[in-house]
């Protein structure tokens, strides 16, 4: 397939927090060398191991208006209140530089509005939790969290969840191994078409 044509294309990921999604991601990336992480702007700070222009580009509240006012984001949302999350013009023109299928980690509102930008040239996808006590529980166990930011992010996704039937293609993510399984198929068959 050649450069300008894999250029073209987009692979989206949306889950409510704690589905499983930057676990999937994730794997895919080590994967296929043919795809390329946008790596978002958050107005969060760093947490765990993450650091700066690897997960995020860590920013400050002020920061990240600026990138708003100076047209640098293709979208963005206020994803939990006060905290900003969004795409870099720059990290797309980088990726399809390289030429290859940009990768984004994005949350569902964002996810739905990449697809209408993008159009048949983006695959979206939604990572299905079992159910939301699922998300609780490997929320608690990942260890990231304070209880307040675990109840907060549970408590968004059942509207999060509401939202599914706009992508093109869900995955449930119960039993990982086969979620990534399922994973694979559908990036390989997006990269063949
Ligand atoms: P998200 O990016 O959607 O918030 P993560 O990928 O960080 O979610 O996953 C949340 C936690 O759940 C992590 O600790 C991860 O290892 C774990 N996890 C992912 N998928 C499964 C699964 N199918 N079963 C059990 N635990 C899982
Ligand atoms: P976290 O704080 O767990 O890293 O991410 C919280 C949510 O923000 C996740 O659903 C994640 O996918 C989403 N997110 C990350 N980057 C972006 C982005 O660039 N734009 C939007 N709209 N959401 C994002």
């Amino acid at each position: 397939m050649s450069r300008s044509k894999q250029s073209e294309k987009i692979l989206i990921f949306s889950a409510p927090s704690g589905a499983g999604k930057s676990t999937i991601v994730q794997h895919l990336m080590k994967t296929y060398p043919y795809l390329g992480f946008s790596i978002s702007a958050t107005s969060r700070a760093p947490r765990g191991e993450e650091q700066n222009g690897r997960e995020y580009y860590f920013l400050t509240p002020a920061e990240f208006q600026d990138r708003i006012k100076n047209g640098e984001l293709i979208e963005y949302q206020e994803v939990y209140k006060g905290f900003y999350y969004g795409t870099l013009r720059s990290e797309v023109e980088r990726i399809c530089f390289e030429g290859k299928i940009a990768v984004f980690d994005i949350d569902v509102k964002g996810g739905i509005n990449l697809k209408k930008l993008y159009g048949e040239r983006a695959l979206s996808i939604f990572i299905m939790p079992p159910n939301v006590e699922a998300l609780r529980e490997r929320l608690r166990l990942r260890g990231t969290e304070t209880e307040e930011s675990i109840e907060r992010r549970v408590s968004k996704a059942t509207e999060e969840i509401g939202y599914a039937s706009e992508f093109d293609l869900t995955l449930i993510n119960d039993n990982l191994e086969s979620c990534l399984k399922e994973a694979e198929m559908v990036v390989e068959s997006f990269y063949n078409q």
